[in-house]
């Protein structure tokens, strides 16, 4: 499988809130999109990123099956929720701090996928592009009531409230997902400073064009959004199964 990664600052931010983690030899690649005060934002994602890392690493066995992986994966995110909202209680100056987050671990040809908040997970299957996760914002879910459409969504003026995020509530209801890849897929996980940067159709045929050469991918996909404005900071990992 080849991986890349590229994390960026974007046009406008100060500081770059996003967290990232892709170890190839553990099949295990995380997004997070921190928010929250002045340094919150950067401790939240940070502590998501390595609270789950951690947690799998001591709780996720070679040989564990998927049904084994999904409650791992989930138990994962219950932990670093805890370990965030512990934090805050501790540092009042980072109350109301949390992050989104998007993991996916690949063992073979199977991937777990979970996610809190609207970071998201893109399969690129030859011309389609499918988003594998459902948004944890309020715009998409009424959009699911089918009160607004996808396109007016991206413009609304509610489409960064999320109805959930790690660290903003003691429970949490993470999305969960297994997809078995094919070769030539690409699995994309990425922040919504791409996602409100680049359109999905694009997106893809960045990703397909740059198929044999990932690191390629991921610098163009930066590079559009931030030509397109840069108005947040911007990460995007790209696994591409051979
Ligand atoms: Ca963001």
């Amino acid at each position: 499988m080849k991986v890349a990664v590229r994390s960026d600052i974007g046009r406008v931010r100060t500081n770059n809130e996003d967290a990232f983690l892709a170890d190839s030899d553990r099949g295990l690649f995380i997004v997070a999109d921190g928010m929250g005060g002045i340094i919150g934002g950067e401790v939240a994602s940070g502590l998501a990123v390595k609270a789950v890392s951690e947690y799998l690493l001591d709780h996720l066995g070679a040989n564990a099956g998927t049904e084994d992986i999904s409650t791992a994966l989930m138990v994962a995110l219950v932990e670093a929720n805890r370990q965030i909202r512990e934090r805050t209680d501790r540092q009042t100056e980072l109350q109301g701090m949390g992050t989104t987050i998007i993991l996916a671990l690949v063992q073979g040809d199977t991937a777990s996928l979970a996610h809190v908040g609207d970071s998201r997970a893109y399969l690129v299957r030859g011309d389609a592009i499918r988003q594998l996760t459902e948004d944890h914002s309020v715009v998409a879910q009424i959009v699911k009531a089918g009160t607004i459409t996808g396109d007016e969504a991206r413009s609304h003026k509610l489409k960064h409230v999320l109805s959930q995020a790690l660290g903003s509530s003691p429970s949490l209801t993470p999305g969960l997902r297994t997809i078995r890849l094919r070769r030539g897929d690409s699995i994309m996980l990425c922040t919504d400073g791409v996602t409100d940067m680049v359109e999905d159709v694009e997106l893809a045929s960045i990703v397909r064009t740059c198929a044999e050469n990932v690191e390629r991918a991921c610098e163009e996909i930066v590079a559009r959004a931030n030509e397109n404005g840069g108005r947040d900071n911007i990460t995007v990992v790209i696994l591409h199964r051979d």
